[in-house]
């Protein structure tokens, strides 16, 4: 496996970077996601992610400058845990933790390392929101996301080819809910009613995806 060029590195200061622009991201797009979540939920998840998006910046500004990767990271979902109501966010809090925790104290995070905590992110959502991919839900832009990213770059795939291509997986799935019938959350009372929506959750963790993968 090739040795991962210092470009493919990522160190606490790129990932207080994403999180300022996931912050962006959710402003800009709270209201969209808020009108998903009236159709399909109960109609806040753009706001509940504006608050938990402060509140990790109210964190990050919190932590010492010297904090690895992850234990900011489960900083980070700690915070979000406590700061929103509602499912998202115990569910990103989850994500984040569990991928600060497979970071473990390592200072610089390589391509392998990223693939091994977008897998524990997943996992975790899979575990805590006792889902799997097809429910409509979060996961469905996750999981396909981190099982492509950590698959291409374990075969030596270079961080920018393997991105590009979680990204694209992360689209799809997200586009992918619109036709299916959800099996958790506040959608499941609406059963077949449903489909043709998008999920909220899912719309949600492409936004974050994009703003988290971009450098
Ligand atoms: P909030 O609006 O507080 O963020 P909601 O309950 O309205 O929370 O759900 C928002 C999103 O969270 C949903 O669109 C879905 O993607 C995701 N979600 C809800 N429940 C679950 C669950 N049990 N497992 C996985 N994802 C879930
Ligand atoms: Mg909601």
């Amino acid at each position: 496996m090739p040795a991962s060029s210092t470009a493919e590195l990522i160190d606490s200061a790129a990932i207080r970077r994403g999180l300022a622009r996931a912050r962006v991201t959710i402003d800009r797009h709270a209201a969209a996601l808020t009108r998903l979540d009236v159709v399909l939920g109960d109609g806040d998840h753009g706001d509940n992610l504006a608050i938990g998006f402060r509140a990790i910046e109210d964190h990050l500004g919190e932590v010492p400058h010297e904090t690895v990767p992850g234990e900011l990271l489960q900083g980070v979902g700690h915070r979000l845990v406590a700061a929103v109501g509602g499912a998202s966010g115990p569910l990103y809090g989850t994500a984040f933790i569990e991928a600060g925790f497979a970071a473990g104290s390592l200072e610089l995070l390589d391509p392998p390392t990223v693939g091994r905590m977008l897998l524990a992110a997943a996992s975790g959502v899979a575990r805590r929101g006792r889902c799997a991919v097809g429910d409509k839900t979060i996961l469905d832009t996750l999981a396909p996301a981190a099982a492509v990213y950590a698959r291409l770059v374990n075969a030596g795939t270079s961080d920018a080819d393997a991105g590009r291509a979680a990204l694209h997986a992360a689209r799809e799935g997200a586009r992918s809910t619109r036709s299916l019938v959800a099996r958790r959350g506040l959608a499941l009372r609406l059963g077949p009613r449903s489909v043709g929506h998008l999920d909220p959750g899912a719309v949600s963790c492409l936004l974050l995806m994009l703003a988290l993968g971009r450098r």
